[in-house]
């Protein structure tokens, strides 16, 4: 699969085209807004709302290291 909308977080899976795993903080702009959200494995993702739809700019470490 290589639809650019399928993208998955790398660190747990969990998918970047659904429900935020936690929203963080939320700012609405002209044009549709940025998220900043915290996803499953503790990774803080930022989105950017337009109307494309969603996407992810930029992730962060999980806060769980792995082993
Ligand atoms: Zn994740």
């Amino acid at each position: 699969m290589s639809s650019p909308t399928g993208v998955v977080c790398p660190h747990c899976g969990w998918p970047d085209g659904a429900e935020p795993f936690q929203v963080v903080s939320a700012h609405p702009t002209a044009t549709g807004g940025t998220l900043w959200t915290r996803c499953a494995c503790g990774s803080l993702q930022a989105r950017v709302v337009d109307e494309h739809g969603t996407r992810v700019v930029s992730r962060g470490r999980p806060s769980r290291a792995g082993c």
